[in-house]
């Protein structure tokens, strides 16, 4: 990961150099974790730069600002066009997208309604987040002893910072243990979901992941496998998901914006399958990067091209 080529850093309205854009050390948000924020990626395809699913990441950030009553002060298609002129503003064809609505400079109790709602856009080049071989040839990973959030406890629907402090956890498990990622299970014991990857079982020919509800992020990657898997004729069945399949399972892997779709090759060191990257991972791999390419039909309208000419840099409101 490299922040060399960026060059702009969208604050609150302003396109700032990637120097200036700095943060309060009294924010409410820096003390608190009081951020929610969204993942995103524009791909180099055929016809040019593209955002995958952008109208359904600007969504969950204002369902995820919302459960945290949390007023953007933007209207979604302003937030939008943000997005655009920051891609713009750095010249990129190909990045990754990171806005975050966050409680800024204003009174550092723990009510967080005495601190402003800002927003920052950030963009950036990012490559293969497992590494580059993990896409062929898959990833070594451990359940982790870190339980996901239970329900009613934190909101797994939103994406907010401070649910990465648990995935975090989880994260430095795995890696100090020598496994890529580790994977969490719910309160009840459930499979529930990487530290920033959702999961996807295939058992007797039939795919499996958990349910959204109240221990996983729905994820954009995670609908969208669901739909092209559905497309491609495979049963997808949402369901709850004993520890134990992920020892007998005959393929498994991630989903996420950053992780796309990676293979699991073995499950604390019990090889998933024949413990390489299987038929379907494969056939849902090639549909999946086929049509984030431009070399498929976007059939489902998931590419929102990134518009040449610049708009206008919409103003802070509030
Ligand atoms: N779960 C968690 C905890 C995540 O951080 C992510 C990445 N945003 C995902 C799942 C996958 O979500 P998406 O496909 O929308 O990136």
């Amino acid at each position: 990961m490299s922040y060399e080529e960026v060059k702009k850093v969208w604050m609150n309205g302003r396109l700032v150099d990637f120097a200036e854009a700095k943060i309060h050390a009294f924010s409410h948000v820096f003390h608190y974790g009081s951020a929610m924020f969204e993942g995103a990626r524009v791909y180099k395809t055929k016809n040019g730069a593209a955002a995958f699913r952008l109208d359904e990441h600007i969504k969950r950030l204002y369902d995820s600002c919302k459960v945290y009553r949390m007023e953007i002060p933007y209207a979604p298609r302003e937030f939008q066009a943000a997005i655009f002129d920051t891609i713009r503003a750095n010249g990129f064809d190909e990045c990754y997208i990171r806005p975050v609505v966050y409680r800024g400079l204003g009174a550092l109790g723990v009510n967080p309604f005495k601190s402003p709602i800002d927003v920052l856009i950030a963009v950036w080049k990012w490559g293969k987040y497992l590494g580059p071989e993990a896409i062929e040839q898959g990833v070594d990973v451990c359940v982790s002893s870190w339980n996901r959030m239970a329900p009613n406890t934190f909101p797994a629907m939103a994406k907010a910072t401070g649910n990465y402090l648990n995935s975090a956890l989880i994260k430095m498990e795995a890696v100090t243990n020598g496994y890529s990622e580790g994977i969490a299970l719910d309160n009840a014991g459930r499979i529930s979901e990487g530290s920033g990857e959702n999961i996807f079982l295939v058992y007797g020919g039939r795919i499996l992941t958990p349910p959204l509800a109240g221990t996983i992020l729905p994820g954009i990657t995670r609908d969208s496998v669901i739909t092209i898997a559905r497309d491609a004729g495979y049963t997808v069945a949402e369901q709850q998901i004993a520890r134990e399949m992920l020892y007998v399972a005959d393929e498994i892997f991630f989903t996420g914006t950053a992780a796309e779709i990676t293979p699991i090759r073995s499950v604390d060191r019990i090889p998933v399958g024949s413990g390489r990257r299987g038929p379907v991972t494969e056939r849902l791999q090639k549909d999946f990067f086929d049509l984030l390419s431009g070399e498929a039909e976007d059939r489902y309208g998931w590419l929102t091209p990134i518009p040449v000419e610049a708009g206008q840099v919409v103003g802070r409101r509030s």
